[in-house]
């Protein structure tokens, strides 16, 4: 069998896999805050059009990907299955390892599977402007690049701290034609805030989320697009998990354990959900799935499932799900898309009703892994995604000391070209501990609405 599994472009999956169809126990539903009874979807519509407001309520199993849509996807898809040969060889584990390569789209991971979605209904419906936030810049960039498709104009207010850290991501966005602001901003309510009680603040999702809410809110012409968590962005992720099923059955292999990085959990959704849904049909617990978390944003394995706001200044509606406080502010770890205080309602309900694992990774491990993974495959991983790789080298190592044929899928979400200041603090030894400030933390859980 060859390195990589591959499909032709005409092979691409032509609707995407929908697990609200199979769950077993129904979703909560979003609640507004101001009554906390059930939202009524339309009053999403100042945020979202309303296409993208349908899919975050239909039950449909199958969603049509849109020609438009797809004509997009051939970018760059259908992506590789590449088995990590020479990485199993440098563990000497019996585990075969495949991996879902999600870093050869334009921007370089999975996030512009969502973006050019959300790009395209938004035209259909005409918008004329998207807002969005971005951490490490993944998001912004695949926005950016989605919005120069479509015609629209992009603002992405991007966490101060990785604005400093990751300018060329900055540059990726602008030369896409976006406009790109540092959160917290003094354009908006929300940062203004921020910066009164910390002039200093390195921002977070949660902040730079509240900021473009707020403009969008504010604009007829101006609609909001998330990266991640809402039940829409796990939906339009599954083209991954739909392509890597096919290319295993193409290598005649039945996974055993299926691992992916989770920030607000769209690229662990998007890998697993079809395999997951296969189980809550046949009710055969057939895969082990484990969702690999930051230690300093531990919302599965620390946080609480409850109703929490998805930003930090609770302009957003309440949702049910696994989150830290929506005030807290995860220390700043260069897996910038991990620095998140919730996770998708979808990933947090499978969790609490026990069809995923989470195991919680410092980022000293997880860089150790993904420098070995470099040296075996060649692919330098995003810190993100290395969050994964470190995941599955523990199952693989456990596999070694207990001899057990294993067969891994993971999701390698992206590549990590501009993250490389911080595999050089790991090389020369300066890389720091990812800790949470416990009192911090049980401060934001206790201010949960
Ligand atoms: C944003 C990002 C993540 C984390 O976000 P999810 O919604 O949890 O997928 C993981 N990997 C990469 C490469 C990212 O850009």
């Amino acid at each position: 069998m060859g390195k990589k599994i591959l499909l032709g472009e005409d092979e691409l999956p032509r609707s995407w896999y929908n697990i609200a169809a199979d769950l077993t126990e129904p979703l909560q539903p979003p609640l507004d805050p101001r009554t906390r009874t059930p939202l009524d979807p339309s009053q999403l519509e100042p945020l979202f059009p309303p296409p993208l407001i349908e899919q975050e309520v239909t039950t449909e199993r199958a969603v049509p990907i849109p020609d438009e849509v797809l004509a997009a996807y051939r970018l760059w898809r259908p992506t590789p299955l590449v088995r990590a040969d020479r990485w199993e060889r440098l563990l000497q584990t019996p585990a075969r390892i495949y991996f879902k390569y999600e870093g050869v789209s334009p921007v370089g991971s999975h996030k512009p599977n969502t973006a050019v979605a959300q790009a395209f209904y938004n035209r259909a419906a005409g918008t004329r402007r998207l807002t969005t936030e971005t951490g490490a810049g993944q998001w912004g960039s695949a926005l950016a690049f989605a919005c120069r498709l479509f015609e629209l104009h992009c603002v992405v207010y991007m966490v101060r701290v990785s604005y400093q850290q990751k300018a060329y991501r900055r540059v990726l966005m602008e030369l896409y034609g976006a406009e790109v602001i540092p959160s917290p901003s003094d354009r908006t309510a929300a940062g203004r805030a921020v910066l009164a009680d910390d002039p200093d603040s390195p921002g977070s999702l949660g902040i730079a989320i509240s900021e473009a809410v707020e403009e969008a809110l504010g604009r007829e012409d101006t609609h909001y697009a998330l990266g991640s968590v809402l039940n829409h962005v796990m939906l339009h992720q599954t083209i991954i998990g739909l392509e890597a099923k096919r290319q295993l059955e193409l290598a005649g292999e039945q996974p055993t354990l299926l691992v992916g990085a989770v920030g607000g959990g769209s690229n662990f959704a998007g890998l697993v959900f079809p395999f997951v849904g296969e189980m809550l049909r046949t009710g055969q617990r057939r895969y082990r799935v484990i969702a690999a978390e930051s230690s300093a944003a531990p919302s599965l394995t620390r946080g609480r499932f409850t109703y929490d706001y998805g930003d930090t200044a609770g302009l957003t509606p309440l949702l049910p799900m696994h989150t830290l406080g929506h005030g807290f502010i995860p220390p700043p770890v260069h897996a910038g898309g991990l620095r998140y205080h919730g996770m998708a309602p979808l990933v947090s309900h499978l969790y609490e009703h026990g069809w995923l694992e989470a195991v919680a990774l410092d980022q000293t491990e997880v860089f150790q892994a993904a420098v070995e993974f470099a040296q075996a495959e060649g692919i330098v991983p995003a810190p993100e995604s290395a969050h994964a790789v470190a995941a599955v080298r523990r199952a693989a190592l456990e596999a070694r000391s207990s001899g057990t044929e294993i067969v891994v899928l993971f999701n390698l979400s992206g590549h990590g070209h501009f993250d490389l200041t911080a595999y050089q603090e790991y090389l020369t030894g300066n890389l720091s501990a990812s800790r949470l400030d416990d009192s911090a933390l049980r401060r934001a859980l206790e201010q949960l609405p």
